[in-house]
This record gives structure tokens, C-alpha cells and sequence, in this order.
């Protein structure tokens, strides 16, 4: 075991959840280290990330040390040696030193084994920045040289990335994706070796790919990522691939769509609606695209993103709520809508279902949109920004702007003698609009009159 004395530089200040684990642990006897993100984490000074433990201890003996010194278990990971406990209302992740057996379906480990030493359990890591393990006394344990590699910020496997990636394809998007969240460099033989193998993410299941592609559009250097792995994550996004060297001709442009599209990510707050309708608002322009002279148009290219991402975040397996959500951010990012009331009243009743946070969801993506295009087009950036002052405005006035809010409701309508069915529908858009229009008050007489007389007519118009 090559253990580095801690330095100045190299304290980690363990919370006391992670050091009242590593207590129970030893007081019983056993050996047990700090591993994994949170330690990567905490020396490049980010927090946030779950403890891990590794330990010489089989689950049940942690479970029995922990739950004899009064703390909760969960038996989630058990068949893979991960006990959770809960310590002062953390989870702590304690795992036994394994190595993980072959890999045959490159998915599951076939079985792990239990190891007797931290040397062997950091060789079975994915990259030498996540097989550091540390401990307050004792210090690291960083047999694969992650420290320099934080140092250096490289993201690197644990030998050879070939036969790594061959055992679990999962670590090509995992590679991918701490490059974005950590704008680190890739080594040169591990990204060689994450194109050359792409092909074997075939055998990893849509419900991993899709976690890892979630944290790759977080991340606070997406736009690097995306350009230096595309030809990675083509194999399992494969509308990147025509949208990759796409020359818009446009005067607005001055980026290819991919490198448009990524930019627009990078410029959206990192929040998951959002990010995800940036990777998806043009994917239809290489399809849309119309050739005029030396000019490219894109006429309805939102249409075509918006069947390309139904379809992309169908076969991910994506909650159908919150792709409908993306997918209207798709559908609308490219109208134009003024910075005043009237406007922003009829964008949220007739557009987005009165959802407020959508509408500021697709202020979002407009202004990054504006800010990823040619410079002279930042400046509307600033509408966009404008467009959600006006929004705070129409909240704060209670001002009516969708059909849950109009002082009539279908019942009214009905009452009126209409019919049950699509015209009490109408009636109540008509009213809404009028109301969005200044044409009436939102109050029930008014709206009652109103209604009434709207029925009237159409009875007039069906004789
Ligand atoms: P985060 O929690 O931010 O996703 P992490 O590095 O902690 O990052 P986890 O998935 O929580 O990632 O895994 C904890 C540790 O387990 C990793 O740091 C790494 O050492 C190891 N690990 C996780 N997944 C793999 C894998 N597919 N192959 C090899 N080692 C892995
Ligand atoms: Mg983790």
C-alpha cells in the first residue's frame, strides 16, 4: 500500500457523518477508508457529494456495528456488498472491499468477490481521480496516481481504458460526463480508447445511459464536453451526428448547429427542463434546412426538433410529463413575443397551459439562444430578460392570463343552456381572450353577459 502523509495542502476536513462511520468501523475492529466522488470532490473544493466508505467489514458485520451503535441501515446494495446507513440524517454508502468478477454482457459484474485489501478494491475504480482513498490519520492511499491527476485535471482509467471499458461500457459516458461537470482534460489513450470502443454502449441499459447524459447537460462545462466527445456520444445520440459540421449560411450564425446547440446549453441555467430542450431546439434544422441562393432557412424546424425529441427522449425512457414540458419549450423557442403584457398573457393561456415557470423556462432558453448566435444578435438577449419582468408584473397584478383563473367556469357555461362539448370550450377561450385583450373585466357578470351572449350566437349560427 503506497499511503502519502497528509500535507497542508491535502487535508480533507471529513464531515462528522463520514468520520463517525469510519469510528464505528474500526472500534469493531475493522479498516475503513474515505473513497470515491467525495474525496475528489473535496480536494478540487466542491461539496455536495454522498460519503462512500470502503472497509475490510462484510455488510452484515457493518450492519451489526452499525445498528449496535444506534444508527439506521438500508439493505439496498447488499448484492454488491454496499450496506447504507444513515447518520445524522446522511446516507453514508459502506461497501466491502471487493474486485469486481468478469463482465460478461460488459453490464453487470458477473459477481464480485470480496477482497482483503483497499489496493485491490481502488483497482477495480474507473478513473485514477475517483481511486483515491483517504482516512484523517492515516492519510491516502492513491496507489494510481489520482492526486496528480486532480492536480493536472485529467480524467485517466485505472489501466489499461480498453480492457476497462470492455468490463463495463458505462465508464465511456461516465468519462464524458466528468468532463463536463469537472472541465478536466481527457487523457489521450482513454478518450482513443472511449471512441474505438463506443460501439460496446450498446449493451448498457437505456436507464444508465440516460442518468449519465442527465448529468452530462448539467454540468458547468457542457459546451467542452459535448465538442470533444461527440463522436462518443453520437452512438448513443445520434442526431448529434448530423448536426456535427451543419454550416447554418445564415447572416445570425456563426456556428456550425452543433456548435450553436452547445453553446445554447452552456448558456442556460443548469436545470433539467431547460438543458434538455437546449440539446433538442434545433436538432431539426439539418432536415428543415432550405437552400436559397447562398442563404440557408430553417422555415418549421421547430416541428421537426420537436418529433426528433419526442422521439430521442421516448427511447430514453423519459417521464412523459416532463418531456411534454421540453417538448413545448422545443415547439415555441423560436417565436417572437413582445415584452408587454398583452403579449405575455396570450404566450402563457395559449401556449403553455398558464404555467408560469415554463414561461420562465423558455425566457431561459431564448436568452441563451440569442447569446450563442452571431454577436449582433445578443442584444435580444436582453428582451428575453425583459419578458420575465413583465411576467413577475402580470403575477404580482393577478391579472387573468389562463382559463383556471377566469371568474367563469365550464359549469357557468352549461348553466347557460350550451350544450355539454367542444363549444363550451370555445366560449370560454372567447371570454379569456377578451379578457387578456382588455375587452372585458374579469368579474362574473360581466362574463356571464358575455358568455350568454356568445351562446346566443352560435345558436344563431347552427340554424
Ligand atoms: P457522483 O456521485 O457525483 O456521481 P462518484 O464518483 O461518487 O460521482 P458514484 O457512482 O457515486 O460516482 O460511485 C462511487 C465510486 O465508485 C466512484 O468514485 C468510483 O470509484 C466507483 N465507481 C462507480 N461506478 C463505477 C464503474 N462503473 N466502474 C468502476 N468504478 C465505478
Ligand atoms: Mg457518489
Amino acid at each position: 500500500m503506497k499511503t502519502l502523509a497528509t500535507t497542508a495542502n491535502h487535508i480533507i476536513d471529513l464531515p462528522s457523518h463520514a468520520l463517525a462511520a469510519l469510528e464505528v468501523l474500526e472500534s469493531a475492529g475493522f479498516e475503513a477508508w474515505c473513497v470515491g466522488g467525495f474525496i475528489r470532490d473535496a480536494l478540487l473544493g466542491r461539496a455536495g457529494n454522498d460519503v462512500d466508505i470502503a472497509c475490510s467489514a462484510h455488510w452484515r458485520q457493518a450492519q451489526a456495528s452499525f445498528e449496535a451503535a444506534g444508527y439506521r441501515t438500508h439493505e439496498t446494495g447488499v448484492a454488491h456488498g454496499t450496506l447504507t446507513v444513515i447518520i445524522e440524517g446522511h446516507p453514508v454508502e459502506v461497501t466491502t472491499y471487493r474486485c469486481d468478477g468478469s463482465y460478461s454482457d460488459g453490464r453487470h459484474p458477473d459477481e464480485v468477490s470480496f477482497v482483503s485489501t483497499i489496493d485491490e478494491d481502488l483497482a477495480r475504480r474507473d478513473f485514477t481521480i475517483n481511486a483515491i482513498a483517504y482516512h484523517p490519520i492515516r492519510g491516502f492511499v492513491d496507489e494510481f496516481d489520482g492526486l496528480a491527476d486532480l492536480q493536472t485535471r485529467v480524467i485517466r482509467t485505472v489501466g489499461d481504458p480498453k480492457k476497462r471499458f470492455a468490463e463495463d461500457a458505462l465508464r465511456i459516458l461516465r468519462a464524458c460526463r466528468f468532463k463536463s461537470q469537472l472541465g478536466f482534460s481527457l487523457d489521450e489513450e482513454t478518450l482513443s480508447a472511449m471512441k474505438s470502443s463506443k460501439s460496446m454502449l450498446r449493451s448498457v441499459s437505456i436507464e444508465r445511459v440516460t442518468h449519465e447524459i442527465d448529468l452530462l447537460l448539467l454540468g458547468d462545462h457542457v459546451h467542452d464536453a459535448l465538442m470533444e466527445t461527440v463522436d462518443v456520444l453520437s452512438f448513443v445520440l445520434p442526431e448529434l451526428a448530423s448536426m456535427k459540421g451543419f454550416d447554418q449560411r445564415t447572416p445570425y450564425h456563426i456556428y456550425d448547429v452543433l456548435e450553436h446547440t452547445a453553446w445554447v446549453i452552456q448558456h442556460t441555467p443548469p436545470e433539467r427542463l431547460v438543458r434538455w430542450a437546449a440539446l433538442i431546439h434545433d436538432m431539426g434544422k439539418p432536415a428543415a434546412a432550405f437552400e436559397d441562393g447562398d442563404v440557408r432557412h430553417f422555415y418549421g424546424h421547430a416541428h421537426v426538433s420537436v418529433d426528433l425529441g419526442r422521439a430521442l427522449m421516448t427511447r430514453f425512457l423519459m417521464a412523459p410529463a416532463f418531456r411534454d414540458r421540453v417538448l413545448t419549450l422545443v415547439k415555441y423557442h423560436d417565436d417572437v413575443i413582445s415584452p408587454d403584457a398583452r403579449a405575455v398573457k396570450r404566450v402563457l393561456g395559449r401556449k403553455l397551459g398558464g404555467d408560469a415557470d415554463l414561461f420562465r423556462s423558455l425566457c431561459d432558453l431564448k436568452r441563451a439562444d440569442a447569446l450563442s448566435q452571431a454577436p449582433h444578435c445578443a442584444p435580444r438577449a436582453e428582451v428575453a430578460q425583459e419578458l420575465k419582468r413583465v411576467l413577475d408584473e402580470i403575477l404580482e397584478s393577478k391579472d387573468a392570463f389562463s382559463l383556471r383563473q377566469l371568474a367563469v367556469n365550464g359549469r357557468d357555461i352549461l348553466s347557460l343552456g350550451v350544450e355539454a362539448g367542444p363549444r363550451v370550450g370555445t366560449i370560454l377561450d372567447a371570454a379569456l381572450e377578451a379578457v387578456v385583450e382588455g375587452d372585458l373585466p374579469n368579474e362574473r357578470e360581466a362574463l356571464l353577459a358575455f358568455a350568454a351572449s356568445q351562446a346566443q350566437a352560435g345558436q344563431q349560427g347552427a340554424h
